[in-house]
């Protein structure tokens, strides 16, 4: 008797059952569809292109296995794709894994390309609609406590939009970036805590990027990938912090793609922070990136005085203490940068108050700020130049001394002596002193050098703006 393609297709089935986990066989190998069979190729039908994918990185081997028991060693699979499943149909596969088709680099599915019909699989567990689980958050990051003002207000709206709306805003993915300290994980809770507080029970999750990564090589070691992507599909709003992290993770950031997709074509809410931008996340894959830009990028700045001075008012309320205006002012107008620093400046000042038993005043604060930032104040020396300097080249600063011919070992040393010469009101004679004992002409020709180059190299004019308000920043100035 000859075989059709239904039954070699659950032969195989009865192979491929007895090596996957009863979860992985349902979602993966249940929706597959036989269609043909011609000689030793059979043709498979999958709901889409993603779907493919999957299976060719998860279990080529298994199936190349299994074709090649029911139809002997020259035993192919190929796959068939419907029309609208985004992508060619009959891509060939199984015995020639290396003629695998380029994924998505050349044909990036846009959001929406999809057919709804093709992606009611492959995640979505048949008789779990909700589920619950327990959102990660911490309750005192909330919209009321995160003060408005021009840094933050464009994401501070958006995350008041999709709070009300999870997934049905323009906002999605919404990607908050900034410097550390300014409120991010702050306002990706509230928007998270927001959502939880209102009727209509939506599954959250807050998670650190950092903890997602140690949970998917935890997955990878117990063999159970596919439970934790399907735990991932249900959530209805996803907040990942500090997605820098996954920066070179390439595996970590591959599993991330395929539940981002997932979550983004079932108009799920997708919620990421960053420290950078998405164009200047490194070692972050192009298609995870483009995907970053699809919503809204909205960055936190740095406040300003009245917004610090409002920011640190609230704490200080919520902490039910009472600190003198001017004190309050001081630290603000003393710490710019960070908002966590300025807490804990306000924190170490309660401290020192309580335990030497003294009034919080002006006096004490300076005391405090003093040890908090050390550079406070702090005169601009040549040697502090040069440290600087040497370490965003990446050079030893002892090398700023000595003769030598290499080229970013000759240039920061120019640019440490414009720099001194710009920043300091030492004589060019004592700033080539400092440099291994060179005289003024020396110093004068560097200047020069450095003013010609940034004239004609703006990459090069842009790093020594970058270091000379590294040099402020550091100094307070
Ligand atoms: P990031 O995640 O960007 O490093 P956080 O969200 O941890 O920063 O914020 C640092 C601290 O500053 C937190 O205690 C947070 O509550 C506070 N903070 C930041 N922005 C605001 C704001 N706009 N209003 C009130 N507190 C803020
Ligand atoms: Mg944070």
């Amino acid at each position: 008797m000859t075989k059709d393609s239904q039954m070699v297709w659950d032969d195989c089935l009865r192979t491929i059952k007895k090596n996957v986990s009863p979860q992985s066989f349902k979602t993966w190998f249940e929706p597959i569809k036989p269609v043909r069979l011609d000689a030793e190729v059979l043709t498979i039908q999958v709901p889409n292109k993603f779907f493919f994918e999957w299976l060719e990185e998860h279990y080529v081997q298994l199936l190349k296995k299994s074709i090649r028991q029911e139809l002997g060693e020259r035993g192919r699979l190929v796959y068939h794709i419907p029309e609208n499943g985004a992508a060619p149909a009959g891509m060939q596969s199984a015995g020639k894994v290396n003629t695998r088709p380029s994924a998505d680099k050349d044909s990036e599915p846009v959001p929406g390309s999809f057919d709804a019909e093709m992606i009611k699989n492959p995640f979505v567990i048949p008789g779990i609609k909700r589920i619950k689980v327990d959102p990660q958050l911490n309750p005192n990051y909330t919209f009321d406590n995160f003060i408005e003002g021009d840094c933050n207000r464009l994401a501070r709206n958006a995350g008041l939009a999709i709070a009300k709306k999870p997934g049905g805003t323009a906002f999605n993915p919404l990607f908050i970036f900034g410097d550390v300290g300014l409120g991010k994980t702050h306002l990706a809770q509230a928007i998270g805590n927001d959502i939880v507080g209102r009727s209509d029970a939506k599954a959250v999750l807050y998670v650190s990027a950092e903890k997602f990564t140690n949970q998917i090589i935890q997955a990878i070691k117990n063999n159970s990938v596919n439970d934790f992507v399907n735990f991932y599909q249900m959530i209805d709003v996803l907040i990942i912090d500090d997605i820098q992290f996954l920066s070179g993770k390439q595996k970590t950031q591959e599993i991330f793609f395929h539940i981002f997709n997932q979550l983004h074509q079932n108009g799920k809410q997708i919620i990421l922070t960053s420290d950078r931008a998405p164009k200047d996340l490194e070692g972050m894959e192009e298609r995870l990136i483009s995907r970053f830009k699809w919503g809204l990028s909205a960055d936190l700045q740095a406040p300003d005085l009245e917004t610090r001075m409002a920011i640190l008012e609230t704490k200080m309320e919520e902490e039910g203490v009472d600190i003198p205006s001017d004190v309050l002012e001081f630290i603000c107008y003393n710490i710019k940068n960070n908002i966590r620093e300025l807490e804990g400046v306000m924190v170490s000042l309660l401290a020192q108050s309580t335990l030497i038993r003294r009034d919080v005043d002006l006096e004490l604060a300076k005391e405090v700020i003093r040890n908090f930032v050390t550079t406070i104040n702090k005169e601009i020396t040549v040697e502090f130049i040069q440290q600087l300097v040497a370490e965003h080249f990446s050079v030893p600063v002892d090398k700023l001394h000595h003769e030598t011919r290499k080229r970013n070992i000759v240039i920061a040393r120019q640019l440490s002596m414009y720099l001194a010469k710009k920043l300091t009101n030492k004589s060019l004679k004592s700033i080539g002193e400092q440099f291994g004992g060179r005289d003024h002409s020396t110093v004068i020709y560097s200047c020069k050098a450095v003013q010609d180059m940034m004239d004609t190299d703006i990459v090069f004019k842009d790093t020594v703006e970058e270091v000379e308000k590294k040099l402020k920043m550091s100094l307070n100035m």
